[in-house]
């Protein structure tokens, strides 16, 4: 004999119900099954919220029971497509009965929780009938028992307690003597001993088959659903959560008590004394593994977290005072009061300075708890000794759940880090002291952040997930994007790093995607994106409140760059090409370091001097590795060495630089290249990351522009006064020249203020064979005190640029 109980999904469409009856007629080519079947999936929903709409005397609930009755016929008329008079009357004449009680329902404007269970029964009934109908109508030898006349329970309605002694009797005594090869029972209902209709509470129709099962001692109890078993969490919330393939019973038991719905936490307890194994299995794939539930408890030593659960509508309430210290007797008064409102307590934790105790309850039960709560300790809270009840809402807990966890250190420790780096916020924590379990109570609006990062950490092949947001798609941003989508198998591959683009925008449009955009047809997509705002971009971003994000500036725009804050202590991570924010106010640099720090979160610059090469995260390994700098001489601009390269007797100065500008060396104003600003900017970087406070007023700036180059008031009348100035530049190449010399702008710092300016550098120093648009730094430190450490290379263009950014995606990911 074999019990299988489809749930209401199983049962939710003519489709899936055809499904149900093809397991149950191969399994019933063997031995006889029993079938235990839900109401069609989201019924009992419905009807509940028709007996509401009916008792708040709202006509809606003629429109849901229409809905009913709608989907109740359709089902038949696709599943029995030849007219049967007696079945389609059985079904009209139940619905005209439902119809009849919501109707009283709604005259009477009251709604027990006697009549509720009256209501929700026309669920189960008429599924089973349905099913056992459809079986019937296509020859196989099936009939419908009414669980009702099998389960027998105490008044609780909505939630009875069933009186196993009879509910054994009964049920036993029925198959004894039934010779049908299947049997169709409805689940989830049940009858008084006094005959009124009852429930077992929602999501009871697996304990209608775990009742069954035990009563009759069989192999096994199938449960049908619609995912292949357990998962690791809810696949409806973590993407790359698997279906677990042995579980305890205690194992189950936590994961469905924290919400894994799958499987309904009493369900088990009468399979559990019997030693029954369950299987969880997939109606629409049942070829599928499945999870297998036993009560070996040896299968999961290989892994020491099994899955992770979570609960919403949490509400977390406080008692705390002074004057609960050290006195017996609170926590006694504070639960025997809930119990006595019957208010289920889901979470406790108390400090050990047992000045405060702290538990969760389901957030519909918070105004009751809170107000009785107060009342027992009326007399306290008068006298000071302690404070009314804090209550807080929209909280949700998340657990991790493992027999072995018990057996392994640092769990914990790894859980709340994981969540820690991703800004969630832990209200409160509760550990058994068997360690089946660690729980937290985090924020509502965090659940789904948190069980995919604690989902990363302990359950995929440590592969990590970057969500990135780019703004600025000119020149360097488009190559960033290219080379994201040419890398993403090998960084997937060989990093274990799982890179997505999930936002991109320019100065007019933006676009998302939560699961990553498409960047094949990303330009297209971006032409036809919403309006861009600096704002939206922050608030999607944080809408989608997804683990490991990044925001990347690749813009040079002030407005830009004055959003990092708001990001950083969102702990989203900021990676930036544009250099305004470092080169900023000192107190504005330090800060958005401050809040890298406080939330977590990299702050990474790489690009902002010399473009791809990797000065600033070797200057930082230096001085993480507790070296000193003492000076550093640098040249940091390739628009300058262009012009320097290329200017000689034979050339005007001034169209040098025209052809610099024309050929994108210099900045749209070539005139922040040349006063030296922009290399002014980058030692003034270089400086700060050495751990000098420094700003950008105090960096010498010997210009070798004239005063009337300096004076110019536009872009035309600087290129004006280069004319007329040509012979002081010609000087300045033929000292040079006389003294075997190459010009350089050179940037230094001395360890303690930094200067900028044109330099003659002989021939045995390393900066006269710089070439082209280079750049190059020298490190001097107390560990190379006489021969620098030397980084030389591109210093500009857009590829080596983007690949400057590409870097920093990967430190955050590394
Ligand atoms: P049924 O109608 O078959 O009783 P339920 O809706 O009660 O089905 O339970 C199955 C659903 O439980 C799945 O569709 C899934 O969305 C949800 N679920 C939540 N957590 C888990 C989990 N850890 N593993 C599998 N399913 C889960
Ligand atoms: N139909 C009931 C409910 O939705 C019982 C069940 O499906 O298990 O709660
Ligand atoms: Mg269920």
């Amino acid at each position: 004999m074999n019990v299988l109980k489809f749930g209401g999904t199983s049962v939710g469409s003519a489709e899936n119900i055809k499904k149900v009856i093809a397991i149950l007629d191969s399994y019933s080519q063997k031995e006889s099954v029993i079938c235990v079947v839900s109401a069609v999936g989201g019924i009992t929903d419905k009807l509940l919220r028709a007996g509401e709409f009916a008792q708040q005397k709202n006509e809606s609930y003629l429109s849901e029971f229409k809905a009913i009755k709608e989907i109740h016929l359709n089902l038949l008329s696709e599943l029995i497509p030849i007219q049967n008079d007696a079945v389609k009357e059985y079904v009209e004449s139940k619905l005209t009965i439902l119809k009849s009680l919501l109707d009283g329902i709604y005259l009477i404007n009251e709604l027990s929780p006697k009549t509720s269970d009256k209501l929700v029964s026309f669920g189960e009934l008429l599924s089973s009938y349905i099913v056992a109908e459809t079986m019937k109508s296509q020859g196989l030898n099936a009939v419908r028992k009414n669980s009702q006349d099998l389960i027998v329970t105490n008044s609780k309605f909505t939630k009875a307690e069933v009186n196993f002694g009879v509910t054994n009797m009964n049920i036993r005594e029925y198959f004894k003597n039934a010779n049908q090869k299947i049997t169709i029972l409805p689940g989830f209902i049940s009858k008084s001993d006094s005959g009124e209709i009852t429930t077992l509470g929602r999501g009871g129709s697996d304990f209608t088959a775990a009742i069954i099962a035990a009563a009759l001692k069989v192999n096994r109890l199938e449960i049908w659903t619609d995912v292949s078993g357990m998962y690791t969490a809810n696949p409806k919330l973590v993407k790359q959560a698997y279906p677990i393939e042995r579980l305890s019973y205690q194992e189950a038991m936590e994961l469905s008590h924290f919400g894994a719905k799958v499987l309904y936490p009493p369900s088990l307890q009468p399979v559990l004394v019997l030693d029954i194994p369950i299987l969880i299995k997939n109606t629409n794939d049942p070829d599928a593994h499945g999870t297998v539930i036993t009560s070996d408890k040896s299968n999961g030593f290989s892994k020491a977290a099994k899955g992770i659960s979570n609960i919403s509508n949490i509400a977390l309430l406080t008692l705390q005072g002074n004057g609960m210290i050290g006195i017996p007797g609170f926590s006694k008064r504070l639960f025997e009061t809930l119990a006595q409102e019957k208010i289920n307590v889901i979470f406790i934790t108390q400090a050990s300075s047992e000045h405060s105790i702290c538990f969760g309850i389901d957030e519909n039960d918070a105004s009751l708890a809170a107000e009785s709560i107060n009342l027992t300790f009326e007399n306290e809270i008068s006298l000071l000794k302690i404070d009314p009840i804090i209550v807080e809402k929209d909280l949700s807990i998340v657990a991790l759940v493992g027999d072995n966890m018990k057996n392994h250190q640092g769990i914990s420790g790894r859980m709340f880090s994981a969540l820690g780096k991703n800004n969630i916020n832990i209200r409160a924590i509760a550990q058994g002291a068997s360690e089946k379990n660690i729980s937290a109570v985090i924020a509502e609006k965090d659940v789904k952040k948190a069980l995919n990062t604690i989902h990363e950490s302990f359950f995929e092949d440590q592969t990590k997930q970057l969500n990135v947001y780019i703004t600025g798609v000119g020149n360097v941003g488009e190559r960033l994007v290219e080379q994201i989508q040419q890398q993403k198998k090998y960084l997937k591959e060989q990093l274990k790093i799982n890179l997505r683009v999930i936002g991109l925008s320019n100065s007019r449009t933006m676009i998302f995607d939560e699961s990553g955009l498409s960047l094949k047809s990303w330009k297209e997509q971006l032409a036809s994106g919403e309006k861009a705002t600096l704002e939206g971009f922050l608030e999607r971003n944080k809408s989608f409140n997804l683990r490991n994000s990044i925001f990347v500036d690749v813009t040079a725009n002030e407005e830009v760059s004055k959003v990092y804050a708001d990001y950083l202590r969102e702990s989203i991570a900021v990676v930036a090409c544009n250099k305004i924010a470092c080169s900023s106010t000192f107190e504005n640099y330090s800060n958005l370091k401050r809040l890298s720090v406080k939330y977590n979160a990299p702050f990474l610059f790489e690009t902002n001097v010399g473009a791809g090469l990797p000065i600033i995260d070797t200057l930082n390994h230096l001085i993480a590795s507790g070296d000193k700098i003492t000076s550093i001489q640098a040249v940091l601009s390739g628009s300058l060495n262009f012009v320097f390269n290329n200017f000689d007797d034979t050339a005007k100065f001034h169209d040098v630089v025209k052809q610099a500008q024309k050929e994108g060396y210099t900045e749209p104003d070539p005139r922040i290249d040349l006063s030296g600003v922009d290399v002014a900017r980058k030692i003034l970087i270089l400086a700060r990351e050495s751990g000098t406070k420094m700003n950008l007023e105090d960096i010498e700036n010997d210009s070798f522009l004239t005063e009337n180059n300096l004076k110019s008031d536009s872009v035309d009348d600087f290129y004006k006064t280069l004319i007329a100035d040509e012979a002081h530049f010609q000087k300045l190449y033929a000292s040079a020249k006389k003294n075997d010399c190459q010009l350089k702008y050179v940037a230094e710092f001395n360890g303690e203020n930094a200067k900028v300016g044109l330099k003659e550098i002989p021939s045995d120093h390393p900066f006269y064979n710089l070439k082209g648009k280079d750049n190059i730094v020298m490190f001097y430190t107390q560990r190379y005190p006489e021969q620098p450490l030397i980084i030389k290379g591109a210093g500009a263009g857009a590829d080596v640029t983007a690949s400057g950014l590409f870097a920093d995606i990967i430190r955050i990911g590394n």
